[in-house]
């Protein structure tokens, strides 16, 4: 029967670490024509480490310390990232801490620090130049390092009271290496036919150097579209919909909009809660990989029902 095929689908995906939330799921993701995925932690590690600190004016420890308060309370792979880089130092404490999701994170300084009340705020390049002005030597630290495939983000400090601009206190160079299952998951996928995009809300020089990494290593012509805001991610999701069915996969708050619009949405099984809540499916064993194994099930089930 259908219900009896269906169940033996979905569990035979569970006992791959692929948890379908119900059979609507298993039925559509054999039927997709693309999928569109995340890049951060989701075609890479989601592991970034830090690997430049560049102070502007302050220390290279003041430029980590004030990094670490913003990005405390948040859940980001960047902020993992800043706050392994700022072990051992005196972090300050924080208060009405917030994200921008796809742009920064901000804080506000407490306690008895120096310079409390101000905002401190970890942000995109794009985001921060709306807030302030980028010198040009930093514009030039933040193309460079993102010409080596690295995120750049930049450090804020608001004056007391925030009527005048930020000023920045220092770049942050982050390197997040592509999964080692990714290149061989999107072959895959290219083998079934299926269309292969990224969507990353990273700028474009990091993640065309990420998708050129993942073409050396096996992966076909990747089509990337960067510097997207959740509600662009959203929007490309509808632009694909236009030629069929689309499965998103992602791991992040920002790609829940996205992971809601597509027909299938596919949550990695380390992501965020927001993410997983919102997936109609999820990879449990962090594997993108898993990704071809559950459209051939999808298949397989669909066929022995009709
Ligand atoms: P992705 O789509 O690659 O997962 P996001 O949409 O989460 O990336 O973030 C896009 C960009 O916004 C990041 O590359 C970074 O510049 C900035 N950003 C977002 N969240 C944070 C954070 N917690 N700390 C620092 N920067 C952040
Ligand atoms: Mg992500």
């Amino acid at each position: 029967s259908v219900p009896a095929a269906i169940t033996s689908g979905v569990s035979a995906g569970a006992r791959r670490g692929l948890l379908i939330k119900g059979g609507a799921a298993l039925e559509s993701i054999g039927g997709v024509r693309s999928v569109a995925f995340d890049k951060t932690g989701t075609l890479t590690a989601g592991h970034p480490r830090v690997t430049d600190v560049h102070p502007v004016g302050g220390t290279r420890e003041d430029v980590l310390r004030l990094a670490a308060a913003a990005e405390a309370g948040s859940s980001h792979p960047l902020a993992r990232a800043v706050l392994d880089a700022a072990r051992g130092l005196n972090v300050p404490a924080v208060t009405d801490a917030r994200a921008l999701p796809g742009r920064a994170v901000t804080a506000r300084l407490s306690g008895t620090e120096a310079g409390v009340g101000r905002e401190v705020t970890v942000s995109s390049p794009g985001h921060a130049a709306a807030l302030t002005d980028i010198a040009q030597d930093v514009q030039a630290q933040v193309t460079r390092l993102e010409e080596q495939g690295r995120t750049a983000v930049l450090v804020l400090l608001g004056e007391q009271g925030g009527q005048v601009a930020p000023k920045v206190c220092g770049v942050i160079g982050l390197r997040d290496e592509p999964r080692p299952d990714a290149a061989p998951a999107l072959a895959a996928l290219h083998r079934l036919g299926v269309r292969t995009v990224m969507l990353t809300g990273d700028n474009t020089r990091t993640a065309q150097a990420i998708a050129d990494d993942l073409r050396r290593a096996g992966a076909p012509e990747l089509e990337v579209h960067a510097a997207l805001l959740p509600e662009d991610k959203l929007r490309l999701i509808r632009d694909l919909q236009a030629h069929g069915s689309v499965a998103m996969i992602g791991d992040g708050i920002n790609d829940a909009p996205a992971l809601a619009q597509a027909d299938v949405g596919i949550a990695m099984g380390g992501g965020t809660d927001v993410a997983l809540e919102t997936a109609d499916a999820a990879l449990l064993r962090e594997q993108v990989s898993g990704l071809a194994d559950l459209i051939a099930l999808s298949r397989a089930t669909m066929s022995n029902i009709r």
